[in-house]
């Protein structure tokens, strides 16, 4: 059975109007039982499988599919039995979500992706395969007239995502790797029975710089797929499809030429291509032409409609080194939307710039069969799209052209500034928030109604006034120092200034899953990018104007606000970094104008951007710090500078976020019992506030508590560098425990100076 001519590497699972979602969350929630929710996810597969049908993935074993109700690495954990036990639906979601009497799996960022998986824990106990859960759907999709082709995380990938359980004996995952083989090959033999002719294993540990580095899990590769492979294909296992998404191979390549599987996809993407030029000849030239060729061509990740006629060039060049290349995705489609077709608000000449997951699968079946009209409309959406005047702003290029090129630095320094704002006369051990306070369902109605249109402009503000100045007065009622106005405006941290900013468009039903039933709906940047007007000074000014403590202004910074959007592909993420920096820098100047006097500018997506392989991070961190200095670079000398990052592993940037050299750093530290701050070296200037209550999670920590957390971090970082504050927003939490949380801090706090 030959690999189809085109397929896909995955598809979105969580459903085009959210059914996967709403069908956990109804489940979880208790309003449907279980048949319901095995009857919609059911439902939902089947109804995804006709729609790749009716796109044109017509061939057997062109669909891939997999089990997930939550995460495909959870899912592949259980089915090859890493996970112990006979683990039912409710102690699946067990292990996703947590329950009274055991936390969650930890859960982390899928390679470079907006994605989280669920990190497996693997103990000593032997691995017992459960292969009716892919059995079944393959079953199913049959019973529904399609082969779909398994999809499963590969050996190697599963074991270096994995972390040993913490009792266990093992400490390295991947010593376990033949076991796990041999538990794969248990799957893959039933699979066989049941008659299933293809399935696919995805190894993208095989691209990226993961912690045993890459000629090691090349390695590691070759022993598990010469083990796997050594099976005949037919009765003891299908064909193989190794995938390798988010970038290219280096070791994996020859690794993979050398076990040969049947099939190997590639990820071909023109971003991969520009990192690594010589990529498309390499693996030409050194996969065995006995193995099919699966050609990642059309970008998965980003948003735009591809360039087919550059896109046939690569497939051509390919074509001459075997008989046939097949064409698919270069990473999985569930990092996108479905389809542009459910953006009604969308301006129609940006639509047709755009390819979600159904508008990229039609691309993939027009470029592997010629199809004129796919090209024809190709052509069209790459020249119009260049030629746009929502592309290039000249005024935006004047001004970027004008910047000095390279490393920018606010004056005067820190120290100068330090002096500059002790006018601010803050106390010792001053005081804040993050930010956000707790959203209320009124003010979530409110905005709801406002959208609608149900709410005019002026009772939309005026709620949100009544809002502000709740928060300001409870602010002062507790003791805060630094207080903020609350955030009730945003929706969103990022969306709501993409809303703002000329040169982004935000859509009503991109959904992307974030992890388990959460998505989000990434804004598009689609040009250059500036601000119309102010975004944020009305709400800053007017909380600011209730009160004589110093309100702080409150802005996403560049990098975050690209880490959570779709990018441009026609320009450098720099380039972008350094226009949304200008834009911010007029706001801070606003902010200054309009009596702000400190102003925190959040980067919590600091180290998420950053890239997978380690030659890629000084480029990374050179263009991104520099994004965060612009906002400040002409900020007053007594302006002061706050940022806030959201993550307690501090020690692989420290470097970087002393960088920044913003004037107080705010960070999550609780979890880690102010542990990070071991990490502080001498180059790290700034004065630090170590999140001190944990607000992820309801839980009220006491005053004694806190006072301990207050004596830990002292031993650190010296009291007149030292701020007191929670360790994130608090827009998820109810005022109930914020209130009580907050007194508490404040009493740490008197208790800590008074015994001083
Ligand atoms: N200022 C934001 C808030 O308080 C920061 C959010 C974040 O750290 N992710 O909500
Ligand atoms: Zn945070």
């Amino acid at each position: 059975m030959s690999f189809p001519a085109v397929t896909i590497e995955g598809y979105p699972r969580i459903g085009a109007h959210r059914e996967l979602k709403k069908a956990l969350e109804a489940y979880w929630s208790g309003a449907i039982n279980k048949e319901d929710f095995v009857a919609a996810a059911h439902s939902l597969r089947v109804a995804n499988y006709a729609r790749l049908v009716d796109l044109g993935l017509t061939e057997d074993y062109a669909i891939p599919a997999d089990v997930a109700y939550y995460d495909q690495v959870l899912e592949t954990a259980l089915t090859v039995g890493l996970i112990p036990g006979d683990v039912d639906l409710d102690e699946e979601f067990a292990l996703c979500r947590g329950t009274a009497e055991r936390s969650p799996l930890e859960m982390t960022k899928w390679f470079d992706t907006n994605y989280h998986y669920l990190v497996p824990e693997v103990a000593d106990a032997e691995f017992t395969p459960r292969p009716q859960r892919v059995v079944a759907i393959a079953d199913e999709a049959r019973a529904a007239g399609v082969a779909i082709r398994p999809y499963l995380v590969g050996p190697v990938t599963l074991l270096a995502l994995s972390k040993a359980a913490d009792d266990a004996e093992l400490t390295d995952p991947l010593d376990r790797l033949d076991d796990a083989v041999d538990a794969y090959a248990a799957v893959l033999a039933q699979l066989a029975q049941a008659g299933v002719e293809w399935v696919q294993l995805t190894e993208p540990a095989l691209v990226a710089d993961l912690g045993p580095g890459d000629a090691a899990l090349a390695d590691h590769a070759r022993r598990a797929y010469t083990r796997l492979l050594a099976a005949p294909v037919g009765k003891a296992r299908p064909n193989v499809l190794v995938s390798t998404p988010y970038g290219s191979l280096r070791a994996g390549l020859d690794a993979l030429a050398d076990v040969a599987p049947e099939a190997v996809h590639v990820d071909l993407a023109p971003a991969t291509l520009a990192a690594d030029p010589d990529y498309a000849r390499r693996v030409g030239a050194t996969l065995s032409p006995a193995t099919r060729l699966v050609a990642g061509l059309i970008d998965g990740r980003n948003v735009w409609a591809a360039n087919l006629d550059e896109r046939a060039r690569v497939l051509d060049e390919l074509a001459t080194t075997r008989d046939a290349v097949s064409v698919s995705t270069s990473v999985s489609l569930q990092h996108v939307p479905h389809t542009v077709a459910d953006e009604p608000e969308l301006p129609v000449d940006v639509a047709c710039w755009l390819a979600f997951a159904d508008e990229k699968i039609t691309e993939a079946v027009g470029l592997s069969r010629r199809d004129a009209d796919a090209f024809a409309r190709s052509a069209r959406a790459v020249r119009t799209r260049s030629e746009s005047r929502r592309t290039h702003d000249a005024a935006v290029a004047e001004r970027v052209a004008a910047l000095p090129a390279g490393e920018v630095a606010r004056t005067p320094d820190f120290a100068g500034r330090q002096d500059a704002q002790q006018a601010l006369g803050l106390p010792p051990l001053p005081s804040t928030t993050i930010g956000s306070f707790p959203q209320t369902p009124e003010i979530r109605a409110a905005r709801a109604a406002h959208r609608a249109g149900t709410l005019s402009d002026e009772d939309y503000t005026a709620a949100l006034r009544a809002e502000i100045t709740s928060v300001v007065a409870l602010q002062e009622e507790i003791g805060l120092d630094v207080l903020v106005h609350g955030e009730p405006e945003r929706n969103d941290m990022v969306q709501y200034f993409a809303e703002l900013l000329d040169g982004f468009v935000t859509t009503v039903n991109g959904w992307v899953q974030s992890y388990g039933s959460r998505c989000t709906r990434p804004p598009i940047v689609i040009g250059d990018v500036s601000r119309p007007k102010p975004m944020t000074v009305e709400w800053s000014a007017f909380a600011q104007s209730l009160t004589s403590r110093p309100v702080k202004g409150m802005l996403t910074g560049p990098v975050t606000i690209l880490a959570w959007s779709f990018n441009r592909d026609d320009v450098p993420l720099s380039v972008s970094a350094d226009q949304i920096a200008l834009a911010l820098a007029d706001e801070v100047r606003d902010l200054e104008d309009a009596g702000i006097s400190i102003i925190q500018i959040d980067e919590p997506a600091l180290r998420e951007l950053l890239p997978l392989r380690a030659d890629a991070r000084p480029a990374y961190l050179d263009w991104s710090i520099r994004a965060f200095r612009l906002v400040s670079l002409d900020a007053r000398p007594e302006t002061q500078i706050h940022t806030h990052l959201c993550y307690s592993e501090f020690g692989q940037i420290i470097d970087a976020v002393a960088a920044l050299d913003a004037d107080v750093t705010s960070i999550e530290a609780a979890r880690s019992r102010m542990e990070l701050l071991v990490d502080l070296n001498e180059g790290f200037h700034s004065e630090i506030g170590p999140g001190i209550w944990d607000i992820h999670s309801p839980r009220v920590p006491s005053v004694d508590e806190l006072t301990g957390l207050i004596e830990a971090a002292l031993r650190h970082v010296p009291a007149e560098r030292l701020w007191i504050n929670p360790d994130c927003g608090l827009k998820t939490r109810r005022y109930a425990e914020t209130i009580e949380s907050l007194k508490n801090m404040i009493a740490a706090r008197s208790k800590v100076l008074s015994a001083s």
